[in-house]
């Protein structure tokens, strides 16, 4: 029988600024899926990284189900009461909507959703990051599923070897494109490399994969992008879903394409880029200016229902190093202060003064087609400075 993995997140208010959730507010959420949730899912785990309450779900009712959707967004709005209470900064700010209509997409939260054929063992791990986007996974699922240096599995694992299909998402046009690793590599890493316009949503194995053909192995919440496509608003702390073994990225292999603190962007007022620190849970608090940008990760296995674990995969001596490295990054790049490549190009920020300052100054900037420079006039910028 199918079964699907949900895992839906929200920030519903914050302690004391952006830094981390209140377990008041996180126990209420807890609670509510606890009392509410019989007879619509199996099982479930909440957990959090800085600012957003996390809910993993198994159940059987298929992805975009009412019910379990239904489910989260009462929970939030539940745990919403509480960090009202409770003057919490951002109470309920990632919940958009007054009232639920069937489908929390576009409601604000983020969600993750794979209809699966589970495995006799059906291990998974859930990713969560905060102060950044759904374009910061594109780099570690690429690592995973198609890049052999951290996966040696795809050169030397038969169930593997053909590689693996990813979906990818066009979030500025609203369309999205399936392409195949290893034959079309450099083409999706033409789009993906660009990871504030093109996103992973899924990768699926192949149709000829001996073990698992044609399923779903992994998803990103990019839910809040979808219904903004063609506008940018801005950034949603993202998840993922990735199941691993038989045939699939081993567990280290996973982990490992977290090891080096790729940059990503997010951080600080959603506008600044920052390198990603892999934590423990318990060290998922973003006090360094609102971050650094951080992932956790919590390993589970799936069974008749049950989910069995989590393991907290970060909380090991062996990722000192990239946190070490990350602090190390954070160190130089906060240096750079409202300047880029720290600060996001103007574009993609999520606050900017930028269109005040250009009003204020609109009388001051001389238009260089002007009379004073009218000898330049029809000239290409190239061109001037030849004659110059
Ligand atoms: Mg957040």
């Amino acid at each position: 029988m199918k079964v699907t993995l949900s895992h839906i997140k929200a920030d519903i208010g914050s302690l004391p600024g952006h830094t981390t959730v209140h377990e008041d507010v996180v126990n209420q959420v807890r609670n509510h899926v606890k009392d509410h949730g019989k007879g619509i899912i199996s099982d479930f785990h909440i957990s959090s990284i800085g600012d957003d309450i996390q809910i993993t779900m198994a159940h059987n009712l298929g992805i975009n189900a009412k019910e379990v959707h239904g489910l989260a967004w009462d929970a939030f709005k539940s745990g919403t009461e509480v960090a009202k209470k409770l003057g919490l900064y951002g109470a309920g700010q990632d919940l958009l909507k007054d009232s639920f209509s069937g489908n929390i997409k576009g409601m604000g939260p983020g969600i993750a959703e794979m209809e699966i054929t589970p495995r006799k063992s059906e291990p998974f791990i859930v990713y969560m990051m905060d102060k950044t986007e759904p374009g910061a996974f594109n780099y570690p699922i690429f690592k995973m599923f198609a890049d052999p240096f951290n996966t040696p599995g795809l050169v030397i694992d038969n169930n593997m070897h053909e590689g693996f299909k990813f979906e990818i998402w066009d979030i500025i046009e609203g369309r999205n494109v399936y392409l195949n690793a290893p034959e079309e590599m450099y083409d999706i890493i033409s789009l993906i490399g660009s990871k504030s316009r093109y996103v992973i949503k899924r990768v699926l194995t192949r149709e000829t994969h001996q073990k698992l053909p044609d399923e779903n192995v992994a998803v990103v919440t990019t839910d809040k992008l979808s219904f903004i496509a063609g506008e940018y608003v801005g950034k949603d702390d993202p998840a993922a879903i990735v199941r691993i073994q038989s045939g699939l990225p081993a567990s280290g292999e996973a982990m490992e394409a977290f090891s080096h603190p790729y940059l990503v962007s997010g951080w600080m007022r959603g506008s600044f880029n920052g390198p990603l620190m892999p934590v423990g849970l318990k060290y998922s608090k973003m006090s360094r200016f609102d971050g650094p940008p951080k992932v956790g990760a919590l390993g589970f296995v799936y069974k008749d229902g049950k989910l069995t674990g989590p393991v907290d995969m970060f909380d090991d001596p062996a990722f000192d190093g990239a946190r070490k490295l990350a602090s190390d990054i954070a160190d130089y790049i906060r240096r750079m202060g409202p300047f880029e490549p720290h600060r996001l190009p103007d574009e993609e920020m999520e606050y900017t003064t930028l269109p005040k300052v250009m009003e204020k100054l609109k009388g001051r900037f001389v238009d260089m087609d002007s009379p004073q420079g009218s000898k330049n006039k029809g000239k290409k910028r190239e061109a001037i400075l030849d004659v110059e």
